[in-house]
């Protein structure tokens, strides 16, 4: 069974454009369903920290800022673009503002399906995620485009939920390209999953297995970064564009036959296992448990983490070999900051 898909012709804009809309949080996400919205005639302030270091971006493109509890107090939807961990302090700013008929939204799961947030049970509840980075959300969108989506909806006390989110996914440009149904359930434990098993935690721990490996062997390590990091995203956009087919029709038969050979070695029954065991971790809620026990206690494994993944040989030999190809544009992490 495909998943049920929404476009342009399914959702109605009027319906978000006849409401005041509250984005809680100006980073990826936040300013591009903010600057999108208002280019869609909908009627959009910020709410933001005092002394936001974000608010004096919002207000530069003539976005108005106020503080979360006006900024909840004055809108008829609520759209939570706060960093996970941070949401449920910052939902006690939104609850008070939060009246029957009101519309809670989120771009991920996780506080709801956690039960980290508790709404009332006389607001609707839903979810408007963009499969996109946020900075993405807008460019495509400037472009006349969007991004996919997914939409769901977790209480519909109005009995409108879905048609609205839908509506707000058109003023942000997702039903332009596509926005799929889901349940907070599914798009959260999916979102981990995929993130911890193949995106981040499965992708880095193969490039550093990859590289370990070679230059134990002796070989140089600007090589040997090429092969295992370099020459990866060049493999995954084949894929983005055509799948594994499209990848292998694209790279050598050597390349394509050594793959095929190579696979049961690398992911073998106990990787599998190992990934359902994530996923369990996942759906019993003990994975949020333990992120969330990590942000209340200093987030000291997690600075840990970041100072492994940063010392690894990879990285100083990426580092170089980046700023020597400024044709990528690199970019690099100081002080959990962007600096080029
Ligand atoms: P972000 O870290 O880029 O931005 C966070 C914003 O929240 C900043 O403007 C910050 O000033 C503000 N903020 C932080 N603490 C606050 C507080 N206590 N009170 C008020 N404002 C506060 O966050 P993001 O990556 O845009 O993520 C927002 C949501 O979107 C999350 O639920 C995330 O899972 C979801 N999401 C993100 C992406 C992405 O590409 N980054 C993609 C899909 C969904
Ligand atoms: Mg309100
Ligand atoms: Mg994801
Ligand atoms: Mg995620
Ligand atoms: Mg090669
Ligand atoms: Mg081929």
């Amino acid at each position: 069974m495909m998943a049920k898909t929404y476009h342009d012709n399914d959702a109605d804009l009027a319906l978000i454009q006849g409401k005041k809309v509250a984005v809680i949080g100006y980073g990826s996400q936040g300013h591009a369903h903010a600057l999108n919205l208002k280019d869609s005639g909908v009627d959009v302030k910020i709410g933001l920290r005092p002394g936001s270091a974000s608010a004096k971006k919002a207000e530069l493109v003539g976005l108005e800022v106020v503080s979360v509890k006006d900024a909840a107090e004055w809108a008829d939807v609520i759209m939570v673009l706060v960093p996970d961990q941070t949401a449920a302090a910052v939902y006690e700013e939104i609850a008070p503002g939060l009246k029957a008929g009101n519309t809670l939204m989120f771009a991920h799961g996780f506080n709801i399906r956690f039960r980290t947030i508790n709404p009332p049970a006389d607001v609707d509840v839903s979810l408007v995620a963009p499969k996109s980075p946020g900075h993405r959300v807008r460019e495509v969108f400037t472009e006349g485009g969007g991004v996919p989506g997914l939409v769901a909806v977790e209480q519909d006390a109005s009995g409108n939920a879905l048609a609205l989110a839908l509506s707000y996914a058109k003023g942000i440009g997702c039903t332009r390209a596509g926005v799929l149904e889901t349940t907070f359930t599914e798009e959260t434990e999916t979102d981990l999953f995929g993130e911890q098993a193949v995106l981040c935690g499965g992708a880095a721990a193969l490039v550093k297995c990859g590289f370990e490996v070679l230059t134990e062997a002796g070989y140089q390590p600007e090589l040997a970064y090429f092969e295992v990091l370099h020459e990866l995203k060049l493999i995954v956009d084949l894929m983005y564009r055509g799948g594994l087919e499209y990848m292998n029709y694209s790279v050598s038969d050597t390349a394509e036959w050594g793959g095929y050979e190579a696979q049961a070695y690398i992911v073998t029954p106990e990787t599998k296992n190992k990934m359902k065991e994530l996923l369990a971790n996942i759906q019993s809620g003990k994975f949020a448990e333990k992120f969330i026990n990590e942000n209340k206690t200093g987030r000291k494994e997690l600075d840990a983490y970041r100072k492994a993944e940063a010392s690894h040989p990879i990285e100083k030999v990426g580092g170089a070999l980046r700023a020597a190809m400024p044709f990528l544009d690199p970019l690099k992490v100081e002080n959990g900051t962007v600096v080029k």
